[in-house]
């Protein structure tokens, strides 16, 4: 596969039909623009501002465009919060739609059809595979993610975190946690 893309892109160049500085431009953007530490800073000033909060609930794309997080797979989103009686999961039930801003690029198991079906048909199950058991008393509320709607997971602060700053609190949200396939 890596010799095939390397291929296709040296006979694209080649042919003047791609420049390559805006292939290398772009391999930039999503290696280390966008990713799920743009997530996770949202997060974190969720749990430590709670007019911030109150803003990412209602609108989730403006509130995260303060943040300056904005852009392409992330025009419609909407943050769901996990309690401690609801547990969110996401899932694109067609394809692989992500919220690439927040996010970063998808990872593979998430556009697989065993993902995106078990998420549905049996969302506990499929928590529990990624090594999430949670209690029957919780409720999960899988939301599918669309071309038009992404859907951001805001996970429950952990306790014992009350005396840490935002950044100590950003680099304890996962991307998983974000996603649901993971509580924190
Ligand atoms: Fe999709």
């Amino acid at each position: 596969m890596a010799l095939r893309v390397k291929a296709l892109e040296s006979l694209m160049v080649e042919k003047g039909l791609v420049d390559p500085a805006a292939l290398d431009a772009l391999v930039d953007h999503f290696e280390h623009k966008v990713g799920p530490r743009n997530g996770a800073r949202v997060v974190a000033r969720a749990w430590t501002d709670p007019a911030y909060k109150t803003r990412l609930l209602e609108n989730a794309t403006d509130a995260i465009a303060e943040l300056g997080y904005q852009g392409g797979q992330g025009e419609h989103m909407v943050v769901v919060e996990n309690t401690p009686a609801v547990h969110n999961l996401v899932v694109c039930t067609l394809c692989s739609c992500y919220p690439w801003p927040v996010l970063g690029l998808p990872p593979v198991w998430y556009k697989s059809a065993p993902y995106r079906s078990r998420a549905v048909i049996d969302p506990r199950g499929a928590i529990a595979e990624f090594g999430t058991e949670l209690p029957d008393e919780v409720e999960v509320r899988v939301w599918d993610s669309t071309a038009e709607v992404r859907y951001l997971v805001l996970p429950q602060r952990p306790a014992g975190t009350e005396g840490l700053d935002e950044d100590a609190l950003a680099a304890l949200v996962t991307r998983d946690g974000m996603i649901g396939t993971a509580r924190l």
